[in-house]
């Protein structure tokens, strides 16, 4: 099985250090290095292409090289690449400002930027504790944040993630978060069905809220789906429930939109769905269609007004980043937007998006180890479970959700399951044929995986195999 590395590949193994990657697992499985790409696919130096089902890190909306965001971009880079942005500014950046302001929920009305993900959170949580401290609320330096958060990896972003994972070993250096259990719709402790939920499980925030209210200044959420948790999806009365809470006492809510924004979930916005709106809404990811580093963060005139006032009272936010505003970032998104509005992109997603879910449960039902198939908008997630009945997860230490990754890469998918959850989270533009290919290899990939380390074998058209 294993190749000869090629120069390249010699070359990223003495100098890289790639993110969420142990570096001795390249020894066995050495960074694959992409040439280019075409829509929804990769080709790497041998001209081996891989379907990318997880839009790169869940950034890509409308393909890789895409013919119109490139043109854009690259018209941009021959009339200004950059400019520093405190009392400077760019059409570009007052177009999409402009622009996000109109398609997000009312009362978010003032837009700040920074460069990513991450960074949007800190800004989030930065504002909404000096408006706290600017307003009169000084007992307010808490943040309430949910069980299987994720948020992003710097500190003040990790201090109100959930994940173990990221965030265990930098304990010591993390803020104090308030931490309410999540909702948890696979294993619902309150046993109700997502169609008929009344959200009962929102007395976990709540119980928190009633007795640290004072304390908290902001509740983070990432609105219907907690995605790098294992794409854990709920329904949108959670977030009307929490709005409530929010509002009763008086907290803000950031809604953090950054993986599930710009058309995900099948609405522009996961908060449209809830019909609510935010206090601070965090955009990145498919800000730029998967181009360039970008993020946003909306928020409210009260919010904005706590700041405004003469110099002296030293209530400016200073928060700046070197590349916040950049132009060439603000032009793609300028024209992701656009496409957004003359492409019907709403529309497309939700009509894909009931394709993927026949066919997927077509491929996954009847399918052992397979606890549930899950979907919101396009994004499908598959749960690979010991005991389909009792749900029983299977043991992490065996790494299962990465022996199928590897295994699908060399069927030419790129899949990345976060620990043994699948997951489809393709570029808009996947054709039908392709998102056949994607969900037939799973599925294949995963029987084949099973079969060996079962120790069985199943014929190819009988689903029903007695793996379990
Ligand atoms: C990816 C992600 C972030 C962090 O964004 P980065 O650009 O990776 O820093 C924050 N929140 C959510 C929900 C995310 O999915």
């Amino acid at each position: 099985m294993k190749q000869a590395l090629t120069e390249l590949q010699k070359r990223d193994l003495q100098y890289v250090w790639h993110p969420c990657s142990q570096m001795k697992d390249y020894e066995q499985f050495p960074p694959i290095v992409i040439k280019k790409g075409q829509g929804v696919w990769l080709y790497d130096e041998n001209n081996q292409r891989y379907l990318d089902a997880v839009s790169s890190w869940w950034v890509n909306l409308f393909g890789h090289a895409n013919a119109r965001i490139s043109q854009a971009l690259s018209d941009q880079a021959f009339i200004l690449e950059h400019t520093i942005f405190a009392n400077f500014s760019h059409e570009p950046a007052i177009k999409v400002a402009e622009k996000l302001v109109a398609l997000t929920p009312d009362g978010l009305n003032k837009v700040f930027f920074a460069d990513n993900g991450s960074s949007a959170i800190e800004v989030a949580l930065k504002m909404s504790f000096q408006y706290h401290m600017q307003t009169g609320k000084t007992t307010k330096k808490r943040f309430l944040a949910l069980t299987d958060a994720y948020h992003g990896e710097t500190l003040g972003a990790l201090s109100v993630g959930g994940v173990g994972l990221y965030n265990e070993v930098y304990q010591p250096l993390l803020l104090d978060t308030v931490r309410a259990q999540g909702p948890d719709c696979f294993r619902c402790p309150f046993q109700e069905k997502p169609e008929s939920c009344h959200a009962q499980c929102i007395q976990f925030v709540e119980e928190e809220l009633s007795q640290h209210h004072e304390e908290i200044t902001a509740v983070i959420i990432e609105p219907l789906i907690q995605a790098a948790a294992g794409m854990k999806m709920y329904p949108p009365i959670y977030l009307k429930r929490l709005r409530e809470l929010c509002t009763k006492y008086d907290i803000h809510l950031i809604a953090d939109e950054i993986a599930v924004g710009f058309g995900r979930t099948g609405t522009l916005f996961a908060c449209e769905q809830a019909g609510i709106a935010p206090d601070f809404m965090c955009l990145s990811k498919g800000l730029t269609g998967g181009y360039l580093p970008l993020s946003v963060v909306l928020t409210t005139d009260d919010v904005y007004n706590a700041f405004y006032d003469d110099y002296g009272t030293m209530k400016a936010f200073l928060h700046s980043h070197s590349y916040s505003g950049n132009t060439l970032a603000c032009r793609v998104a300028l024209e992701v937007l656009t496409m957004f509005e003359e492409e019907r992109v709403i529309d497309m997603i939700q009509n894909k998006g009931e394709r993927m879910r026949k066919i997927a449960m077509e491929a996954f039902e009847e399918l052992p180890f397979v606890g549930e198939y899950r979907q919101v908008g396009l994004v499908g997630a598959i749960e690979l479970v010991a005991n389909r009945e009792t749900k029983e997860p299977l043991p992490s230490e065996e790494r299962i959700g990465y022996q199928i990754y590897k295994r699908a890469l060399a069927k030419g998918l790129l899949i990345r399951p976060l620990g043994n959850i699948l997951y489809f989270m393709p570029p808009y533009i996947i054709s039908d044929d392709e998102m056949r290919f994607m969900i037939e290899t799973t599925k294949e990939t995963v029987v084949q995986f099973f079969e060996e380390r079962e120790g069985v074998s199943c014929s190819n058209d009988n689903q029903r195999c007695h793996l379990s």
